[in-house]
């Protein structure tokens, strides 16, 4: 047996086991180890994730990986809000789907998930500044799995900000970052076929909303637009590209230069909501304003904007859109095409889903921001009602929102290109 690898930390790894220690944890589990009966062929190839908890200890917090396999990994804080992100090689999640809400410890919020091609996160929302106490591995032994520890311990806001924001395992190596995980420009085309993206809202470490029966939106949405381009790209006369192909976290200023990338004429984010009043159901459409129609599609557009803070990215150095979207001039134009097509949508969709009795709302939606591509947000239904959350997880309802999302867009470029010859 390999020795048990520490980095600076006093903590011994058979803490855990200690009888008198271990009755002063309050130990949570968060989701329990699924043996895999099946998966140990596949697990050759692709590391496996397959437990993860949380422990309040007297003067920490502690949480625990386990794996299939020893793998690097590297802990990093951020501030605004405070985070704890643990990066891994691109790794799969054998973790059953359930709430990913926790609040233990200093711990309030826990996600996972890709957050670019071979590069996987865990993000820890805390509730006050921390610092890595101390960090080890525990080989598998007795039929235990291979374990990463990780101790966070409460800081003041002074020392977090001076101290030491990163610590890393001895064979952390940095994974190739690439420039974006938006797919890359196509080759040009000498069809006439009009592009249309459709963006798929979340993905990877940002879950999105998450439905009553456990069901994540960011797979939703991802369903949705797979069928959806089915049916646009059935019809002949578009080619659709979609922001992403499969769970994985896409920055939103990427999703939409996607749009630029592929000279695109509509773009169309994909998204279904959640909301406290589970009576509450029906689809709406939003599009980009700097002044909100009303306050819940403010308090939308605040939602949706977060996904970048909400999958640990580093915004730093970055222009504030995220957080603020200001409309420039260039936009104006975009803006009336982007209320025309959100009247074609809604004209489309109403006769397939139930849609909100004010259906067209607006607000800053970041993802929305591109200059010159027409743009719409819909938001498919909300995930907290039970009748809304059945229907999108319904493959038949995804056709009928696809041939919905066709006549909407065949509509709204009849109507252009009859403007175009007038
Ligand atoms: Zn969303």
């Amino acid at each position: 047996m390999r020795d048990i690898s520490c980095h600076d930390t006093g903590l011994k790894p058979n803490m855990q086991r200690s009888g008198p220690i271990k009755r002063l944890l309050q130990t949570f589990t968060l989701f329990a180890i699924v043996i895999m009966a099946t998966g140990q062929g596949w697990a050759q190839s692709v590391p496996v994730v397959s437990g993860a908890r949380i422990g309040v200890h007297p003067d920490s917090t502690r949480l625990v990986f386990e794996l299939d396999r020893d793998l690097p990994y590297k802990v990093f804080t951020l501030a605004d809000p405070y985070r704890v992100v643990i990066e891994l090689p691109e790794v799969s999640w054998r973790v059953p789907e359930k709430r990913m809400k926790a609040s233990v410890g200093i711990v309030s919020g826990f996600r996972f998930g890709l957050f670019q091609p071979g590069n996987s996160r865990v993000v820890i929302d805390i509730n006050s500044p921390a610092a890595v106490k101390g960090h080890f591995t525990i080989p598998a032994s007795l039929g235990k799995p291979q374990r990463i520890v990780i101790d966070l311990a409460t800081v003041s806001a002074a020392d977090f900000a001076s101290g030491p924001r990163s610590v890393q395992s001895a064979n952390w190596a940095n994974p190739a970052r690439t420039p974006q995980s938006a797919p890359r420009p196509q080759a040009p085309r000498n069809d006439d076929k009009r592009v249309v993206i459709l963006d798929p809202g979340h993905g990877g470490v940002d879950p999105g909303t998450i439905g009553g029966s456990g069901v994540y939106e960011k797979n939703i949405t991802l369903k949705v637009a797979k069928a959806a381009k089915k049916i646009l790209e059935a019809s002949g006369r578009y080619r659709v590209f979609l922001t992403r192909n499969r769970d994985i976290y896409v920055r939103l200023r990427d999703r939409f230069e996607v749009a630029h990338q592929n000279n695109a004429e509509l773009f169309l984010s994909l998204h279904a909501d959640s909301i406290r009043n589970r009576k509450i159901r029906g689809g709406s459409i939003y599009t980009l304003s700097d002044k909100a129609s009303d306050k819940e599609a403010e308090d939308l557009a605040a939602k949706e904007n977060k996904s970048d803070i909400i999958a640990g990215a580093d915004l730093t150095g970055y222009a504030p859109e995220v957080s603020r979207v200001l409309i420039d001039l260039a936009q104006s134009d975009t803006n009336k095409e982007s209320w025309h097509l959100a009247r074609q949508l809604i004209g489309e969709l109403k006769g397939e889903i139930k849609l909100l009795r004010v259906s067209h709302r607006y607000a800053g939606f970041a993802v929305l921001k591109s200059p010159n591509v027409p743009s719409a947000l819909v938001e498919l239904g909300y995930l907290s009602n039970r009748l809304d959350e059945k229907n999108l997880k319904n493959p038949a309802h995804h056709r009928r929102i696809g041939n919905a999302l066709l006549r909407a867009v065949d509509k709204y470029f009849t109507r252009k290109d009859q403007n175009n010859r007038s």
